[in-house]
């Protein structure tokens, strides 16, 4: 167990309660060096800043998934197709 209880952000340099950390494992004293709120804000800036690779991965994703996801559709549209049916029937 560790014992302190305040731990200073890398990012702000605020003292904050370790409760305000994220637990890592792979990290010396088990907490992220970056409090909750500025792992929030390094995440929105990086998200902005890497928005043409999470674009192509999510395509490549897609790509891959082709299938799997034609399979989604095909099972929504038949639903949908199945309450238009029901509806009409109990016109
Ligand atoms: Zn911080």
């Amino acid at each position: 167990m560790t014992s302190i209880s305040k731990k200073m952000c890398r990012k702000c340099l605020e003292r904050k309660p370790v409760s305000d950390f994220y637990t890592l494992e792979t990290i010396n004293d088990g907490l992220d060096c970056y409090c909750k709120e500025c792992r929030r804000i390094l995440l929105i800036e990086w998200r902005r800043n890497n928005r043409n690779l999470i674009n192509a991965y999510q395509r490549n994703w897609a790509e891959k998934n082709k299938e799997k996801i034609a399979a989604i559709n095909k099972r929504y549209h038949q639903k949908k197709k199945r309450e238009k049916e029901e509806k009409e029937r109990n016109k």
